[in-house]
């Protein structure tokens, strides 16, 4: 049994449900009233990708960010992957993943001086009050190299599983 431990960052403006995100993933529930600690935090979720090889994930959260700051290089080393989130409800969230990805284009680099692979997460698909398209959002996610991007709502727990599965795959396929 093969067993892989992998770091991946979830990043994004605040409020766009990052926590949620993780808590949602790892414990399996949504809780309007859950916050995480503030400052970068990891959990642990454990996958039985296949007969012979388990996923050990730390998901590590940059909790209690409002806007988008530049990051420690402490917080990206040893990163594998990364989860990138906004909130289709807000037009700010989404125009902040184009420094977000700078940031990390810079910071996160592997051994074959590639950036990590990222996935971009449309949150909150559940709302009515949608703003951001899915015409832009596609332009955005292949103009900037994204692994790939779905629309989610941890609320309602649509694709949240579906998209760590795409990213762990493409980390595996490196
Ligand atoms: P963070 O600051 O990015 O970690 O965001 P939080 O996880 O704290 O979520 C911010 C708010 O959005 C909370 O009130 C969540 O309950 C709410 N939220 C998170 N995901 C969703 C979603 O998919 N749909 C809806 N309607 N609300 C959500």
């Amino acid at each position: 049994m093969t067993e892989h431990l992998l770091k991946i960052l979830i990043v994004g403006d605040g409020d766009v449900g990052k926590s949620s995100f993780v808590h949602r993933y790892v414990n399996g529930q949504f809780n309007k009233t859950y916050k995480m600690t503030v400052g970068v935090d990891f959990s642990v979720k454990l996958l039985h990708w296949s007969d012979k090889e388990k996923v050990r994930l730390q998901l590590w959260d940059v909790a209690g960010q409002e806007r988008f700051i530049s990051m420690t290089r402490i917080y990206y080393k040893g990163a594998l992957g990364c989860v990138m989130m906004f909130d289709v409800t807000s037009t700010s969230s989404f125009l902040n993943c184009r420094h977000w990805k700078q940031d990390l284009d810079n910071k996160a680099i592997l051994p074959n001086g590639h950036s990590i692979p990222c996935i971009l997460l449309a949150n909150k698909c559940d709302l009515a009050q949608r703003v951001v398209s899915a015409e832009s959002i596609n332009r955005f996610s292949k103009a900037n190299g994204f692994v790939a991007w779905m629309e989610t709502s941890v609320k309602d727990n649509t694709n949240i599983g579906e998209a760590m599965r795409r990213l762990v795959q493409e980390i595996l396929s490196v």
